[in-house]
């Protein structure tokens, strides 16, 4: 299959809309990360994405809609999911709610529920308001990498495998949404995201947060097809994080790999003349940038990434269970 990229603006919008409509999957631009979408009403359009990304079919998607309304259309939505979908919708939240019957089982792994989010991306917005159908999409990644933050980290994994890719340019969050499971008392995450927890807990109040790292502990133990060409290894936070990343990076080296090290600017200095790939001043540009700069590293031909831990909290939750994910919890 030959992949087109198109450069998203009305005329190509309207192309892809139809594409969706007519049962075929586009890869498109969110707030997030770019996403791999399909009419979330046609089951088999919704297996093409399973295909396409080698993602195994126990792991559901999330169906993206163009405006607040259009959630009803899939899900059951509770007083309190009301509030959330008022105060942070659009935005990089998504809701576990019961779902309807017309939701096909495929889209939700045979689960009860539905994840359902609204993207706050003009072309996301865009081509699903034209499609006029809700869109289920996960990350437009082969299973197991990281997450695609440009149109080209798409065309990287899937060229070949889906029929074009709307580009967008870069996703300004660069990090995947956060996943509120809302059919529990309290509500729980069980995925951390671009959204923190304060945001939510300043809406509805406390909700149960304890499992966010070791779910993406359990996770490890699923068999991964992929393997990575750089491996990754992080390390947790504390005070002499930066000498035991240097002692570390040295010892690999000298054992004939080519390390190197992410970490933030402030820190850049304590590394003296090793490699280095600066992720910016702050925690959030670090979780904006990892996926971007993981894939970067991999085209330089670093066999090692060593990433700084951040502290837990906030963005950095979400950022330390990407890092436990994506190392298979490879912690020095
Ligand atoms: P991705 O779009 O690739 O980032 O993955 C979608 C993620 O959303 C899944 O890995 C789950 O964490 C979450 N998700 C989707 N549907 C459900 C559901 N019905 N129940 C719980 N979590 C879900
Ligand atoms: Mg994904």
């Amino acid at each position: 299959m030959y992949t087109k990229i198109l450069e998203a603006n009305d005329e190509s919008v309207g192309i892809c809309a139809e594409m969706l409509r007519n049962g075929d999957i586009v890869a498109f631009p969110t707030e997030t990360v770019y996403g791999l979408g399909a009419n979330a009403l046609d089951g088999e359009a919704a297996q093409k994405i399973f295909e396409a990304k080698g993602r195994p079919a126990t792991n559901p998607l999330i169906i993206h809609v163009a405006d607040k309304s259009q959630i009803d259309e899939v899900a059951y939505v509770d007083e309190m999911s009301k509030k959330l979908i008022d105060a942070l919708m659009p935005g990089p939240l998504t809701l576990v709610l019961r779902k309807k019957s017309c939701v096909p089982d495929i889209v939700t792994a045979g689960n009860a529920t539905v994840a359902v989010r609204m993207p706050d991306h003009p072309v996301a917005l865009k081509l699903i308001k034209a499609a006029g159908v809700p869109v289920c999409a996960p990350s437009a990644n082969t299973s197991s990498r990281p997450s695609p933050t440009m149109a080209m980290h798409v065309y990287d994994d899937l060229c070949g495998k889906i029929p074009v890719i709307l580009d967008g340019g870069k996703c300004p969050f660069g990090m995947e949404s956060t996943v509120l499971d809302m059919t529990t008392r309290p509500p729980r995450v069980v995925r951390a995201g671009s959204i923190e927890l304060k945001q939510i807990e300043n809406v509805i109040g406390p909700v149960g947060k304890e499992t966010v790292i070791s779910d993406s502990l359990s996770m490890l133990k699923e068999p991964t097809r992929y393997v990575p060409k750089a491996e990754l290894a992080f390390s947790a936070y504390y005070d002499n994080m930066c000498s035991v990343i240097s002692s570390y990076y040295d010892r690999q080296k000298s054992l004939g790999r080519k390390p190197v090290i992410f970490c933030l600017k402030p820190n850049a200095n304590k590394y003296g003349d090793r490699r280095t790939v600066i992720m910016g001043e702050t925690i959030v540009d670090y979780a904006r940038l990892l996926f971007e700069k993981l894939r970067e590293a991999e085209k330089c031909n670093y066999d090692l990434v060593i990433a700084e831990g951040v502290p837990m909290g906030g963005i950095g939750t979400a950022l330390l269970s990407r890092l436990m994910k994506l190392s298979h919890g490879n912690v020095i």
